[in-house]
């Protein structure tokens, strides 16, 4: 298989569907042969070695510490995603500068000083480096939230979480249309969604 480069990321709230999709997306690519890579700030698998280090060293996730340590991840995203596509693999991103853009102008220390503090410290992270294809799984927060609430995650939400939650669907709605991503409506069965990605994919890529 000739490599092609391609850069592909999925934006959207908790529970609106990106692992699934995402996973998928790989399976096929994978069964055609393009070797394939899913890059994410944090992996499930790093969720408790992450809370661990949080607690030992008392930072709280709405601290500005908090944002530089998670800063520190999305150079780490960063530097496999470039890699991944320097040795000719599709990478797919969970997530990319476009969650980082929408959490910052609206929450923690950032969203109160002056947009250019946020697009310098995307650029250090990011370098300008954009996906060929940005999805975002366009899910309202209730559905997303019953969603977690079934695979066990938790009992309930409250007030505060769902306002939080509610602000960023919306503010990255918003982003999206304005950076030209591709909104796919997440509520749809999983095969139905994952039908219309891959043809977008496979047009991009010539399939
Ligand atoms: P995310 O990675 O965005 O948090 P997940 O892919 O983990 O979302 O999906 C959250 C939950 O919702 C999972 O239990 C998954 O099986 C389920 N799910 C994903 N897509 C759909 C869909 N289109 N319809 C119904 N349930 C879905």
């Amino acid at each position: 298989m000739v490599p092609k480069k391609l850069f592909i990321a999925f934006e959207g709230i908790d529970g609106s569907g990106k692992t699934t999709q995402i996973l998928l997306l790989k399976k096929v690519l994978v069964n055609l042969l393009y070797p394939t890579t899913i890059t994410k700030a944090k992996e499930e698998s790093q969720e408790v070695a992450f809370k661990d280090f949080m607690k030992a060293f008392e930072i709280n996730s709405d601290s500005p510490a908090f944002m530089f340590l998670y800063q520190a991840l999305h150079r780490k995203q960063f530097e496999k995603t470039l890699t991944a596509l320097e040795n000719g693999d599709i990478v797919i991103a969970d997530r990319w500068n476009g969650s980082f853009f929408v959490y910052h102008l609206n929450f923690g220390m950032l969203a109160k000083g002056p947009r250019e503090n946020i697009e310098l410290l995307d650029k250090l992270a990011f370098q300008d480096l954009t996906p060929d294809i940005t999805f975002l799984l366009d899910v309202p927060p209730h559905i997303a939230f019953q969603r977690r609430i079934r695979r066990g995650e938790t009992d309930t939400f409250d007030a505060e979480t769902v306002r939080f939650y509610e602000k960023v669907y919306e503010e990255c709605r918003t982003f999206a249309i304005c950076n030209n991503w591709t909104i796919i409506n997440g509520t749809f069965p999983i095969e139905t969604i994952h039908r219309k990605i891959w043809g977008i994919v496979s047009e991009k890529l010539g399939q």
